[in-house]
This record gives structure tokens, C-alpha cells and sequence, in this order.
């Protein structure tokens, strides 16, 4: 068990990468967890659907999460998709779960309320930079998972114009409903569709006037446009507003801290990689000892950063409406961002401690990381 105070973690969050990395910490030694006063912990995703791979649910059992208590049904194999054209094409794709994400962030604080050695304390977001320079003096180490906006990155990478998504909730419990995933790209943006038996989430992502409108006209341009198949069969009277956000790229401008999901990196959310991600940084920022471990850490993120950019211009390059001003600008950025891969280095937790891969597993690694983002 850790007793230095160098060694004892402060991490601000109240996030899947937070409260995933306060409970990893926390079987080695004691953790602060500054979250956000706001009673409101799990008001921006209010009854969202999100999709994670098969291996984030392993994970999630291991923190003590069963599937069954974050919605997950059933594994999906399949989706629909229009991308490459615009008519929907049926693939297989990697196994992969539709989750409640309210109920996730629930179960995980559950699980983090019930560990004496990790300390909860609420604080005003003003108070925040004040409260870390606080444990920085005292020597301990601070970990920034406070998601997009970032409590203390030195500033925001974005697109000039970041897409928005439009979030919609449909009560769905009828039978008829299909929960495959679906997404249709559209001149000026994409809307997608992911669902259990409880409930389905449609996204509007993109940017000016194909996110305007109150819910009946959104829901009827849906309906009468190249994105009808989308919604088709979702009941017209059960839709409700569940929030907006930004859904593009961003990364911080990194800060002398440890960053970790979002606020380090947030990939876009067309990729569904956004939890897994942000657990995967949380298990290797757990395994932080030194300031050597603190350096491969932001190395790796950096490389799952890098990939990711590769790996969405790609995606972008093969979509039917890559001409179109909405898609080859958010492409022009990508480009003008893009950081090679192969010159980063990489690490894997063994036993609760971070050790370099060596350079063909890296090479592996980043091969498996760029794989389509559709
Ligand atoms: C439209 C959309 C759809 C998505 N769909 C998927 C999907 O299908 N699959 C998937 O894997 N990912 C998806 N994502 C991405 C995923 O939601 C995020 O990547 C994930 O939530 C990141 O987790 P996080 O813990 O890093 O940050 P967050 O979930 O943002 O959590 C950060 C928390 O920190 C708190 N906080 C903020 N400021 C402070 C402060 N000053 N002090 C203390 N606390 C603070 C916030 O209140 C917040 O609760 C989607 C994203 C969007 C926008």
C-alpha cells in the first residue's frame, strides 16, 4: 500500500476515465476524487445510448459493473450504414454493446462510494485550480480526467468550426423496434442511431442548419430526407430533447499534469471509442509511480491520439460526401494536425506497472488502432 504523499493520487472527474482511475488507484493506496458540485453529475448524458466494444464490458466486470446493470442485452455483430454510398449497407462489425451511459456513470460511482480509501469531495469548478495547486505543493500527484472542457489543460485544439451533436431520447418499448446501429452521412453531417429495449438514442451531428429546428421539425426533415431509414420505425410521439454537445475532435493543449480521457484527447465521436478509451487511459494513469511512469503515459495517449486523426481522415476520404464544404474542411484540419504514429512510443500495464512495448509490438499496436473508423 502507498503512504508517500508523492505517490498518493488527486484526480478531478466525475467521468467514466475518473472514476474508473480512482478505483484502480485506489487497490494501491489512497485517492482524492474532486468532483463537480453541480447535483447535476449526470445531466449531459441524460438517457444516452452509447456503444462500446465487447472487451470494455470484461473491464467493467472487473471493477465489479455487470453488464446487466448498465442495459446491455445482448452483443450486436452487426450495423447499418451509409457511407461509402448513400444507401445503407449491412456489415459485420467486432462485437459490441449498447449501454445506458446514466446508469453507467451510476454503477461506477456506486463502486466508488463503497472504497474507504478513495476520499469524494465536492468542489466548486472555481475552486479547482486553487484545490490542485494545494496537492501539487504537498507533493501529490494530479490527474485531470474533467472531460472536454478541460479544468486545467493550458487551452483547447479544435476544429475552426466544431460539429455539434443534437441528442434525441425515444421511449422504445416496443418489440418491433430494431436495436441495430445505424448511421447515414449527409452533405452537412451524419445521424445516427443506437438503442436498447428501454430506449433509443438518435444523434444530429454537424453544424449550422441541419441542427436547427424544435423537435417536430428536426424529426420531419428526418423523416422526408436520404436519412429516413434511420428513424423509420421509432414512434413519433416518444421523442424527447436529451441535451447537445460537441461531438468533433479536440485535445488539450497539454498542461504540467496528467490528462486522461477527454480531457486529454476526445475523439470524435463517430469513432464509439470515447469510454474505452478513456478507461484504457484511466487503467495506465493508475499504474503512474514515477515521473518517468507520468511521461510514458502522456507518450501513449499522444500515440492513440495520432492514430486516431489517421485513422478518421481515412474514414473521411472514403465517405460520399467528402467534397462537400462541411466534410473537407473538418478533413483539411485533420491533415494539417496529423502526428506520426511510429514516432511515439507506447506501454502496456503488467501486474499494476506500466513497461515499454517494444518496437514491433508498438508497430502492431498502432496497425490494430488505425483499423476503419467505419
Ligand atoms: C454525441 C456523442 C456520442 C458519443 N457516443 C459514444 C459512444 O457511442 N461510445 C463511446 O465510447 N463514446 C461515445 N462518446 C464519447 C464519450 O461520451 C466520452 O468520450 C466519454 O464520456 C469521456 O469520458 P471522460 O470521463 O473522459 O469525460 P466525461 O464523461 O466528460 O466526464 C468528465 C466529468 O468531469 C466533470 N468536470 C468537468 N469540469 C470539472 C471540474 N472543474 N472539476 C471537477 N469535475 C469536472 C464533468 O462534470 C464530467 O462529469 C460520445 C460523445 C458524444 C459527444
Amino acid at each position: 500500500m502507498v503512504s508517500d504523499a508523492r505517490e498518493q493520487f488527486v484526480i478531478i472527474g466525475s467521468g467514466p476515465a475518473a472514476l474508473a482511475c480512482a478505483l484502480l488507484r485506489a487497490q494501491r493506496g489512497p485517492v482524492r476524487l474532486l468532483m463537480p458540485r453541480s447535483p447535476q453529475l449526470i445531466a449531459n448524458t441524460n438517457g444516452r445510448v452509447e456503444v462500446v466494444p465487447s472487451e470494455t464490458l470484461a473491464l467493467l466486470v472487473e471493477l465489479g459493473i455487470p453488464p446487466s446493470t448498465i442495459g446491455v442485452e445482448q452483443l450486436h455483430r452487426h450495423r447499418l450504414v451509409a457511407w461509402r454510398s448513400r444507401e445503407p449497407v449491412l456489415s459485420s462489425t467486432p462485437a459490441a454493446a449498447h449501454l445506458l451511459r446514466p446508469a453507467l456513470e451510476r454503477a461506477i460511482l456506486k463502486r466508488v462510494l463503497q472504497v474507504p480509501y478513495i476520499a469524494v469531495r465536492s468542489i466548486e469548478r472555481s475552486s479547482i485550480v486553487a484545490a490542485v495547486e494545494h496537492y501539487a505543493q504537498k507533493g501529490m500527484r494530479v490527474i485531470d480526467a474533467s472531460g472536454r472542457k478541460s479544468a486545467l489543460g493550458q487551452g483547447i485544439v479544435h476544429p475552426p468550426s466544431p460539429w455539434v451533436a443534437r441528442l434525441f431520447k425515444v421511449e422504445t418499448p416496443v418489440p418491433e423496434c430494431d436495436e441495430v446501429f445505424r448511421l447515414a452521412t449527409l452533405p452537412d453531417g451524419y445521424v445516427y442511431r443506437a438503442g436498447n429495449r428501454q430506449c433509443t438514442t438518435v444523434g444530429i451531428v454537424g453544424r449550422n442548419a441541419l441542427l436547427r429546428g424544435a423537435i417536430d421539425t428536426l424529426r420531419t426533415r428526418l423523416a422526408g430526407g436520404p436519412a429516413a431509414w434511420v428513424v423509420e420505425d421509432l414512434p413519433h410521439c416518444r421523442w424527447t430533447a436529451s441535451g447537445s454537445c460537441v461531438a468533433s475532435v479536440q485535445w488539450s493543449v497539454p498542461c504540467g499534469f496528467v490528462q486522461i480521457g477527454d480531457a486529454a484527447f476526445a475523439h470524435d465521436a463517430l469513432a464509439s471509442q470515447g469510454i474505452a478509451n478513456g478507461l484504457s487511459d484511466a487503467c495506465h494513469a493508475a499504474a503512474i509511480y514515477s515521473e518517468t511512469d507520468a511521461t510514458r503515459v502522456r507518450a501513449r495517449i499522444w500515440h492513440a491520439h495520432s492514430a486516431h486523426l489517421h485513422s478518421l481522415a481515412s474514414a473521411i476520404k472514403d465517405c460520399c460526401w467528402r467534397e462537400e464544404p462541411a466534410w473537407s474542411s473538418y478533413l483539411s484540419f485533420l491533415c494539417s494536425a496529423q502526428i506520426s504514429p511510429a514516432q511515439t512510443a507506447t506501454v502496456a500495464v503488467r501486474n499494476g506497472r506500466l513497461h515499454d512495448l517494444d518496437r514491433a509490438t508498438v508497430l502492431l499496436s498502432a496497425a490494430n488502432t488505425l483499423e476503419d473508423v467505419h
